[in-house]
């Protein structure tokens, strides 16, 4: 079989690349091993896929370039893809700062991108494994799968990254870039839960299901929102967020009372004979202040504490130091850091330097994005790119 264009992997970049290169009457075909298109959109946003963020910049993708994402991302914009989801009467919601989610289901986004394929005579190939790439002269790739052999001047590689193999995942785009000489960044786990180390485990194992709303702060970056007690460490949105930038061996400091100063609190109820668990709770989970006093105090009433420990009780709560002993792993990681060296490709086309014809989009590539839709955005934006050209 020959075609214009070879894209591996029908998730969300591959099927937006699909779309722009129909679009331009190349013939298309997208091959991918799974048996259903776009699972990882599909289960995205718990259900209603966070498909952009209307505020982004380059300045929430995280990438050993920092620049290499501008191009694209001012070529698609959230506007773009929302334009696209009217075309197809999805309705939407904002929440939060500027993410925006399917107000049904992820399921409509895959229908629209798999119409939009039909409709410019793309064809996808589902259960298809890959066994081989080979390069047939300078400007021939064949792609051999399990059902077919392909030929092709343009070859994309769409894979995604290694986080949820569940879902289909696979290194296979690393090794595609590594077999034609192109440097991959090293990868690690994103947007991810963190565990705790043994003696965080024995003091806080019981507070599984609790969710406190905090800043988290490690390496000069902090998030607010919710972080979530597991039965093995933290998680919840500003856990996850800060996951990207959190390296084994470094400290969160965690401000759990972010809305107030507790120890003007303490100062006003100097005098009481209420025990300093018991205000606490006030404002924090009656299981946590109780665990937390357990650990870092005795529990005495407020007017037998000195000021310095009161002050002492106060910086815990507002800096709550710990030390996680690592992640959950790709298993549980919602995206993957690191990728194709973005050195290796040129950002106006997403085409390999040394490699014509060869062109990586989406979550292979060293961009990753922080929590809130901009992973999908970067896959749409790097996918409609790629797909002007190839
Ligand atoms: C649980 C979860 C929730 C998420 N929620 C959000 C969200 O709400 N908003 C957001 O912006 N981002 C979210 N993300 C991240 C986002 O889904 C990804 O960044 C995005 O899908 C990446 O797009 P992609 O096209 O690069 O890769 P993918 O969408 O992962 O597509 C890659 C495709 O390649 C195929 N493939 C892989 N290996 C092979 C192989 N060997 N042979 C053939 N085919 C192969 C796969 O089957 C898959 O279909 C979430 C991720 C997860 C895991």
């Amino acid at each position: 079989m020959e075609k214009d264009v070879v894209i591996i992997g029908a998730g969300a970049s591959g099927l937006m690349c699909a779309i722009e290169a129909g679009k331009r009457n190349r013939s298309v075909i997208v091959i991918d091993h799974a048996s259903r298109p776009g699972e990882k959109i599909r289960v995205s946003g718990g259900g209603h896929c966070n498909f952009t963020n209307i505020n982004l910049t380059s300045e929430n993708y995280h990438s050993s370039n920092p620049h290499f994402s501008k191009s694209a991302l001012a070529r698609f914009t959230p506007y773009n893809f929302i334009e696209l989801l009217n075309k197809h009467g999805i309705k939407y919601y904002e929440k939060g700062s500027g993410q925006m989610f399917c107000r049904n289901n992820s399921a409509e986004v895959i229908k629209m991108l798999v119409e939009e394929c039909e409709k410019t005579g793309v064809q996808i190939l589902l259960n298809h494994s890959i066994e081989e790439i080979k390069r047939n002269g300078v400007h021939l790739f064949i792609i051999k799968t399990n059902h077919a052999e392909i030929e092709t001047e343009s070859l994309v590689i769409a894979t995604g990254s290694l986080s949820y193999p569940v879902l289909g995942a696979t290194d296979i785009g690393h090794k595609i870039a590594k077999q034609f000489g192109l440097n991959v960044m090293p990868s690690k786990p994103a947007l991810v839960p963190l565990i705790f180390h043994a003696e965080e485990f024995k003091r806080f194992k019981e507070l599984s299901g609790i969710s406190i709303d905090s800043i988290v702060s490690c390496n000069n970056r902090q998030f607010r929102g919710n972080i979530l007690f597991t039965h093995r460490g933290l998680s919840g949105p500003a856990i996850l967020h800060i996951s990207l930038y959190w390296n084994t061996g470094d400290n969160l400091t965690i401000n759990l009372l972010p809305e107030m100063d507790i120890y003007k609190i303490f100062m006003l109820k100097r005098q009481s004979k209420m025990k300093v668990n018991n205000l606490l709770s006030q404002y924090l989970p009656d299981r946590f202040s109780n665990t937390f006093c357990e650990t870092y105090t005795e529990s005495k009433m407020l007017n037998q504490y000195s000021d310095k420990e009161l002050r002492n009780i106060a910086h815990q709560i507002h800096n709550w130091t710990i030390t996680p002993s690592g992640t959950e792993g790709f298993k549980k990681a919602e995206v993957t850091l690191g990728g194709v060296d973005t050195k290796e490709l040129s950002s106006r086309t997403m085409e390999a330097n040394k490699v014509p014809g060869l062109y990586f989009i989406g979550e292979v590539v060293d961009v990753t994005g922080q929590l809130g839709g901009y992973n999908l955005h970067w896959a749409w934006a790097s996918g409609y790119t790629a797909g002007q050209y190839v």
